[in-house]
């Protein structure tokens, strides 16, 4: 793997690819900075090289040059960040950007417009790519977030570069990490996979029946296993067209001696919602009318005991509806219990959905071995695909 610490940057003009498609309110300030935290590792490595920085990335969806898209809202905290006045350019190709990299000395970073400014970059056009690349003089990869776009500053504009590219250390920290998870585990391997739908998980799924011990279901999803089975699992969500599926992955489980723990009891509720009237009880007789929104306290002990003796751990989806604080006893159950595992030497690594979101709500976030920074790209990982962005460096 080509990796930032296996070169030397001394006067070199690096080109990194980063993912500052950060959350921004109305007064266009941020509101989770730590995408941008993310890569500082990599550009303090490159600085105290002697080298300099010209960063690319994208915000947002724009159709075209759209002032609330511009990266320039987020130039000041990117310097206060990374400690150095970062310089803003106005376009991300084209004379202005030129100009920019021609004066850039050592210990300099510019950032560059938004890359989305121009349709190019989303159809991975050569041409644009090529300019990107006369800007500098290494490319740096390390933005996992857009790894799965085949776009021309994510993958393209690598082919410009036969030699002189590498990951960044965020992007090597997201492979090596789920890497251990399901290439160099230590066993009892356990995924924990939630969320509101089987079919959105499945490819995942079946991926990873090769490589787990157990498999924890979770969620919404649950209750399509649930019912497939011949429990009552009242308005529950669920996926009628799915029930064969969901039997199939059960048989394939068998076959392949991956132990599934499915939810026996759950938090039900008279309406979704957070004033709900609630109970808890057994997850195959939830009567009409009423909907399980939460794995229950059984469930829960049941999953903290095989959690409490895995060596590897994946958590992708969260158990139950956790925006809503009567239902959030499940997901907040699963964190500390992986937590404790962690503590104790496990390997934990969370991505990929919006258990992702519920570690940093309950401030787990710390306690986990590795907590992905890329959503539909670490699900695509998981789902066993090659990403254009990885490919285009081992290349
Ligand atoms: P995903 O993006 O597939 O990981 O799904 C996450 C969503 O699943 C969250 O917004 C949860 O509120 C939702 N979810 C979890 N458990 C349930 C449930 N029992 N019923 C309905 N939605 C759920």
């Amino acid at each position: 793997m080509k990796t930032l610490n296996q070169f030397h940057f001394k006067n070199k003009k690096v080109l990194i690819r980063v993912d500052f498609n950060v959350p921004l309110n109305d007064a266009f300030k941020i509101t989770d900075d730590s995408r941008i935290r993310a890569v500082k590792p990599t550009l303090i490595k490159i600085l105290e090289d002697g080298g300099s920085c010209i960063l690319m990335s994208h915000l947002g969806r724009p159709k075209a040059k759209e002032e609330e898209f511009s990266l320039r809202h987020i130039v000041d905290k990117v310097s206060d960040i990374i400690g150095v006045k970062v310089k803003f350019v106005t376009d991300c190709v084209g004379p202005k950007a030129e100009e920019a990299a021609t004066k850039l000395r050592p210990g300099e970073i510019i950032l560059l417009e938004n890359l989305r400014f121009h349709k190019e970059e989303e159809a991975g056009d050569k041409n644009f790519a090529k300019q990107l690349a006369n800007l500098g003089d290494f490319y740096v990869n390390d933005a996992f977030g857009t790894a799965h776009r085949a776009h021309a500053s994510t993958t393209i504009i690598a082919d410009y570069f036969p030699k002189d590219k590498c990951f960044g250390l965020l992007l090597e920290k997201e492979i090596v990490s789920i890497n251990k998870v399901l290439i160099e585990n230590k066993k009892p391997v356990t995924a924990i996979i939630g969320g509101a739908k089987v079919s959105s998980k499945i490819t995942i799924i079946e991926n990873i029946l090769e490589t787990i011990d157990h498999l924890i279901i979770g969620g919404g999803m649950a209750f399509t296993f649930i019912k497939a089975l011949g429990g009552n699992i009242g308005s529950s969500l669920v996926e009628d067209d799915k029930l064969p599926l969901a039997l199939h992955i059960l048989e394939q489980a068998k076959k392949k001696n991956v132990t599934v723990h499915l939810p026996v009891d759950a938090v039900i509720a008279d309406s979704f919602s957070e004033t709900a009237n609630t109970k808890e009880q057994s997850i195959d007789t939830i009567p009409d009318g009423w909907m399980g929104l939460d794995t229950g306290q059984k469930t829960n002990a049941i999953f903290a005991g095989v959690i409490r003796e895995s060596k590897t751990i994946l958590w992708n989806g969260p158990v139950g509806v956790f925006e809503m604080k009567p239902f959030s006893h499940g997901t907040i159950s699963m964190g500390i219990a992986i937590a404790e595992a962690t503590k104790h030497g496990c390997f934990s690594l969370v991505g990929g959905g919006d258990s992702v979101a519920a570690v940093k709500q309950f401030g787990l976030e710390k306690k986990m071995s590795y907590v992905s920074t890329g959503g539909g790209a670490m699900l695509e990982m998981l789902e066993g695909k090659s990403l254009p962005g990885i490919e285009a460096i081992l290349k």
